[in-house]
């Protein structure tokens, strides 16, 4: 076939928006004519709404996820001289903020089945320094938390939920978030809940954790100019806290469409050699499906093969974290996470976002399959 064909974007955030665009455009006009750009009443409002929505005691905003991450440790008292063990393979902030710190990452593979940690993988590389674990959701797959939580308390070790991509997803009946000490968020554009720019923040069910991350977060300050450490500024707009209001009520939405899509594409794009799809999970849990990603032994022939129907894919992500230059110095090899290594060799993201189209899919399951087979 020679007709050209319209783009198929890997997310198309107009066709997500468009549903409620006159409540967006309501957000600016009423952020410019309060012109109250920081603080307010809307990033309360949007706190407790977001803590309702998870089932957190306490949500505390910040600036972003990776903020979220420092916040979080800062808060538990982690830093130098402390080990946190974190996946092999996730976005780099996740072990980053552990660096940023100044505590030891220790890095765990992860499974071939959730592309999280579960509790055997985590158990052999606890030592007496061990303070906490971060486990990460990864493309919206809840990892192993009820061997983690049991782990982390029998041990106790701080268990620390990065949700950045897991928005809307639970484990047997319970939000992602609210299994450990601290669970943090973005609202990074293009994250299940994304807002207009940069975002996060920090859940926990601990109110003096709360109040911890919650003084760092602005300064450090306890009362109006009194400061009782030196902490930062680390603050959600009130523009980006009215847009994630607005988008709240859809996120339960959102992630049932996610899951519709990946029902279909593991229906139709099951049994083709060389391709492995994700798991959709336990049926008593709920996948975030931040991500549609597959595994393809002959990834790159699929990709060219996407590409050349117009249709984008992306690779989250290429290289497993102890082998990025920055972790270097810890002297590890291309065999030592043999997981992490197969997702950085194999995995590849297909389209899916809330607003596909039927027509989208039906060329995305086209194109995969007249690729592999
Ligand atoms: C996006 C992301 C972050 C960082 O969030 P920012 O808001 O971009 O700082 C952290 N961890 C994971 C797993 C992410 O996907």
């Amino acid at each position: 076939m020679t007709t050209t064909r319209e783009a198929i974007p890997l997310l198309d955030l107009a066709a997500q928006h468009r549903p409620i665009q006159a409540r967006l455009d309501e957000d600016w006009r009423q952020t410019l004519q309060n012109s109250s750009f920081i603080g307010g009443t809307a990033v309360v409002d949007f706190e407790a709404a977001f803590a309702k929505t998870v089932g957190h005691a306490h949500v505390v905003s910040c600036a972003n996820g990776t903020d979220a991450i420092e916040l979080a440790l800062d808060g538990l008292g982690i830093g130098p001289g402390d080990e946190v063990i974190v996946p092999a393979m996730t976005w780099f902030a996740t072990a980053e903020a552990v660096t940023t710190r100044g505590a030891r990452v220790v890095f765990c593979d992860v499974d071939a089945d959730t592309n999280g940690l579960t509790a055997g993988d985590v158990e052999p590389l606890l030592s007496p320094a061990t303070r906490a674990v971060i486990v990460v959701h990864l493309y919206g797959h809840p990892a192993d938390l009820p061997g983690l939580s049991a782990l982390c308390g029998q041990y106790d070790i701080a268990l620390i939920e990065d949700c950045a991509q897991a928005h809307g997803a639970h484990v047997q009946g319970r939000s992602v978030g609210t299994w450990g000490r601290a669970a943090t968020y973005s609202f990074f554009p293009s994250k299940n809940l994304g807002c207009f720019g940069d975002g996060g923040a920090v859940g926990t069910e601990d109110s003096k954790l709360a109040n911890d991350v919650r003084v760092r977060a602005g300064h450090g300050q306890t009362t109006r100019h009194v400061h009782t450490l030196a902490g930062r500024n680390s603050r959600l707009d009130a523009l980006q806290a009215r847009v994630l209001l607005t988008k709240l009520p859809s996120l339960d939405a959102w992630v049932g469409e996610r899951n519709r899509l990946a029902d279909r594409y593991g229906a139709e794009l099951a049994n083709i050699g060389g391709l492995t799809l994700p798991s959709h999970g336990a049926s008593n849990d709920r996948h975030g499906f931040h991500l549609y990603v597959v595994k393809a032994a002959r990834r790159a022939h699929l990709r060219s093969a996407l590409a050349e129907a117009n249709i984008a894919s992306a690779v989250h992500y290429p290289t497993p974290l102890p082998l990025q230059p920055a972790y270097a110095p810890l002297g590890f090899g291309p065999d030592d996470f043999p997981e992490a290594a197969r997702i950085g060799r194999e995995a590849l993201s297909l389209p899916l976002f809330p607003g596909m189209t039927a027509d989208q899919q039906d060329r995305v399951i086209a194109a995969v399959r007249q690729a592999l087979t």
